[in-house]
């Protein structure tokens, strides 16, 4: 028999996600399994709800794994809130903004797109025009961390906006879970969905996701079923908070995971979290353009999870990325969609964001440039980060 992974020694995943698993949280994976209704494994779902409403920032009742990747989270936002005939404005900027609005159309519901080139997020009195145009919208929905950009969406403004509307803000996290402050509680924002494989440091497999009072109601005054059997809150809500109601066997070790992973962020704290995401993206933000890089997002709408580097003139975006895994070991991802062949994108997610990985990714690069006849100044990038470590 031959084992499942060819090469034993594991790739550093600096990429869009999946980003590197914590040790402690592969552990955890492997421990026997328990029964979906075994009084133990109750338990640990307890305390894992409880440890997604300190992560997600929020007092709701409503705050649980889905079972499936963050985009199980983004099908189950939609399709719980949308019936037949109902308005949705989606803010597109992006791949995960454009899949947003795929869904809309499936359900029956009525689509007011509005969109920004990509690299930047969309403006607000774009949104609060599409939200007067569209009447009622039962929903705002906004991508926080365009991961094919790299871009924050500031949410204040449009949940002010769509709450101002009567509609409900529905926000993908998937990106900025635990890697930058979600404010759940803080904004009254009404769905929220994540994934574990970004700033979790955690296998891809679940989609947290939390519910204000607002969106519960909404769910429970609806005319017609969920089309969704699968993703019907209505009954998930049943088995996870409450009489533990079989509805379908929840991944039992990826919840042992999550539930690790978790106690991680908990223990270092979120707020620490957070500082460490940002100051590590700034570090190899300064060391890239040191090296005479450039990036692709202005200062102030760059995520903490994700560095996006334009590729320079002359240089083949595929061969870099080539190297970087052949010779290092290293994985970055490349641009999707109007964006392919144009940026690297350089993932700084949960375990991933440490320092030992900034400085070694630098000085690959560096060598990389160096042979492909790019005139990069010697130890620029590691100089710069090591300047802004000691900062
Ligand atoms: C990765 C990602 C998703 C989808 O998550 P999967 O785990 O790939 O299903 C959705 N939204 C954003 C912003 C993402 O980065």
């Amino acid at each position: 028999m031959k084992a499942p992974l060819r090469n034993n020694s594991a790739r550093l995943l600096l990429g869009p996600g999946p980003s590197p698993v914590h040790p402690r949280v592969l552990a955890a994976l492997s421990e026997p399994v328990l029964g979906h209704l075994d009084p133990e494994f109750c338990d640990i779902m307890s305390e894992t709800t409880q440890l997604l409403r300190y992560v997600f920032a929020t007092e709701n009742a409503l705050t649980v794994p889905l079972s499936g990747t963050g985009s199980a989270g983004m099908d189950a936002s939609l399709t719980n809130l949308l019936e037949p005939g109902d308005k949705a404005v989606v803010l597109s900027c992006g791949v995960f903004g454009e899949r947003l609005c795929d869904i809309v159309p499936r359900l029956g519901a009525e689509l007011v797109k509005v969109d920004s080139k990509w690299g930047t997020p969309v403006d607000p009195a774009d949104v609060k025009r599409a939200i007067a145009q569209a009447g009622r919208p039962k929903v705002v929905a906004a991508v926080h961390a365009e991961t094919s950009t790299g871009v924050l969406q500031p949410l204040e403004e449009i949940t002010k906006y769509a709450h101002e509307a009567g509609a409900l803000m529905v926000v993908d996290a998937v990106t900025s879970l635990g890697g930058t402050e979600v404010p759940t509680d803080r904004l009254s924002l009404d769905f929220v969905y994540s994934g574990t494989q970004k700033c979790l440091s955690c296998p891809p497999g679940l989609a947290p996701v939390t519910l204000s009072e607002a969106a519960q109601q909404a769910i429970a005054r609806r005319k017609s079923a969920v089309s969704s059997w699968y993703l019907d809150l209505s009954m998930i809500q049943r088995y996870w908070t409450g009489e533990r109601f079989y509805h379908h066997t929840a991944p039992v070790n990826m919840v042992y995971a999550l539930h690790e992973a978790l106690s991680l962020i908990r223990e270092e704290t979120l707020e620490h979290c957070w500082a460490r995401h940002a100051r590590n993206a700034r570090a190899f933000s300064e060391g890239v353009t040191a090296m005479g890089l450039e990036l692709l997002v202005a200062p102030e709408y760059r995520l903490p999870s994700l560095v996006v580097i334009k590729v320079p003139q002359g240089i083949d975006d595929a061969q870099v990325r080539q190297k970087l895994l052949s010779d290092y070991n290293i994985e970055i991802g490349g641009g999707l969609g109007e964006l392919k062949g144009k940026i690297w994108r350089v993932g700084l997610m949960g375990h991933g964001s440490k320092q030992s990985n900034i400085v070694l990714l630098l000085a690959a690069l560096e060598h990389i440039l160096k042979n492909l006849g790019m005139d990069v100044p010697e130890g620029a990038g590691t100089s710069a980060a090591s300047r802004a470590f000691s900062n």
